[in-house]
């Protein structure tokens, strides 16, 4: 019998491999390497087949070199324990559950397959590639090591629609990606590159037919308690990468030494608790998503609970709600003007500034009209006319360069010589003359006006002075620090 001991405390039962007290399955790799060369491989090979092919689904202890699964259909649960497996791929298959429970594994490959409830717990991987996969239950990560983590066009497709109760809140358990409570991460990718699993699946003589273009859609995606590998060679990368999502997003109690990246997702409910990212945090061609209630209890803590020490760069996206954006571009803002870069710190406070106006039209247009909401459009009203209009929101001086000159020189000269409101003139010009000097506040008095040009010249003086204050204002703001 083979000395093999379960954790249950029985012993294996399998025949030991002649000159050794080990089964094939449980035999140590050098031990096989040194009784039987490299044919240990092979023989490994053909009784991990065997086993499965009758039937056995529970593997404990098991020392394997590469575990191939092709084309099979499993409809119990498969659990590898305290195992240790050089390559686990799983191709074309469908598998009611897959576990791995302490297992250390270099190479792990699901491509093309479905797995309802995949389960990773305890153990070592260094690489997780899973590729074009549909779950129906949840993909789950929990306490391990793994190096890398790459999820391309992986999909939640439901046989049943379930909530479960979990801390008294109602949570939809299935279709979750969870990762929790990582470490030693170098990376998670969802729709990145990666060549390398084009070459395993190379050597294995498998052909894919991969649909690359597909996104990752689930319910959620949970990063958690992700410790990432800290050593320096890697500190500047792109730790998360998050590309054609589509899902719930939440990242807890999470420090990136390097950037993270959102980019062409679908983005619902984008929760950020007790994040410290060391780089950039980059938004791009996103869309995101919340509803009401959830912006009143998530949005106002998102500026303690988000930290980023790099910049937050928000480029083509787009909110469903002003709140939203507002809340997005003034964090980014933030980043910006810490760093005193001025320019990017402007565009970010116009664009917060727009979504803010926005929020307050959205909230008059709800609900009875009330006078205390009559006023707070009238300020919209007037915000738009004097401090977007003219400068928006003092980040632009040209803006009341060119208003300015639109107006005094072209504008305000027709009005007075189309009522012929100017006295005395002898030509175009004049006009042009009279509505500098009044606009400037001059007043030489050669020229005045009469009639209802006296009520435009008032409203060009006010104007130009306004105007004037406006571009100082602005001119300094920009420039004299
Ligand atoms: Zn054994």
């Amino acid at each position: 019998m083979c000395e093999y001991t379960y954790s249950n405390g029985k012993k294996c039962r399998r025949k030991p491999l002649k000159g050794s007290k080990y089964c094939s399955l449980h035999i140590p790799f050098e031990e096989g390497e040194l009784l039987y060369g490299d044919r240990i491989k092979y023989i490994k090979k053909r009784a991990f087949e065997r086993a499965l092919e009758r039937g056995i689904r529970n593997f404990e202890g098991v020392k394997l070199y590469d575990v191939i699964i092709v084309g099979k259909e499993i409809n119990e649960a498969l659990i590898f324990r305290n195992s240790i497996i050089k390559r686990l791929v799983i191709v074309t298959s469908k598998i009611k559950s897959l576990s791995l429970i302490d297992t250390t594994i270099d190479t792990l490959v699901i491509v093309n397959s479905e797995v309802d409830f995949f389960y990773v717990n305890g153990g070592s991987i260094y690489g997780v590639s899973i590729c074009s996969v549909k779950f129906s239950s949840s993909i789950l990560f929990r306490d391990s090591s793994i190096r890398y983590v790459m999820i391309n066009s992986t999909e939640f497709s439901p046989k049943e629609v379930t909530t479960e109760e979990e801390f008294g809140e109602k949570v939809r358990i299935a279709g979750r990606i969870e990762l929790a409570n990582l470490k030693d991460v170098r990376r998670i990718a969802l729709n990145s590159k990666y060549p390398l699993m084009a070459k395993i699946m190379e050597e294995f003589g498998i052909k894919l037919s991969l649909d690359r273009k597909k996104p990752v859609r689930v319910h959620t995606l949970t990063i958690t308690g992700v410790e990432f590998d800290e050593s320096p060679r890697f500190r500047k990368q792109v730790r998360i990468f998050i590309n054609r999502f589509s899902g719930q997003l939440i990242f807890e109690n999470l420090s990136v030494p390097g950037h993270v990246e959102i980019v062409n997702s679908r983005v619902r409910y984008p929760e950020f608790v007790h994040v410290i990212i060391h780089n950039n945090l980059v938004l791009r061609n996103t869309r995101l998503y919340s509803d009401e209630n959830w912006n009143l209890a998530y949005l106002p803590n998102l500026l303690a609970e988000l930290n980023v020490y790099g910049f937050i760069v928000i480029d083509n996206c787009q909110f469903n709600n002003p709140y939203l954006a507002e809340v997005f571009y003034r964090i980014a803002r933030t980043t910006w003007e810490g760093s005193g870069d001025k320019e990017n710190a402007d565009e970010y406070y116009y664009l917060e500034m727009l979504a803010r106006r926005k929020k307050v039209i959205q909230h008059y247009r709800k609900g009875p009209r009330t006078l205390k909401k009559m006023v707070k459009l009238l300020e919209v009203l007037f915000e738009f006319l004097f401090a977007d209009l003219t400068c928006k929101y003092g980040t632009d001086w040209k803006r009341p360069v060119f208003l300015w000159m639109g107006l005094v020189i072209f504008v305000f000269p027709v009005f007075y010589a189309l009522t012929k409101s100017v006295v005395p003139t002898s030509s175009l010009f004049d006009y042009v003359y009279f509505s500098i000097v009044t606009a400037t506040t001059l007043g030489y008095g050669d020229l005045h006006p009469i009639g209802v040009g006296k009520v435009i010249a008032s409203i060009e003086a006010i104007f130009g002075m306004f105007m004037w204050a406006v571009f100082l204002t602005v001119f300094a703001r920009k420039y004299m620090r």
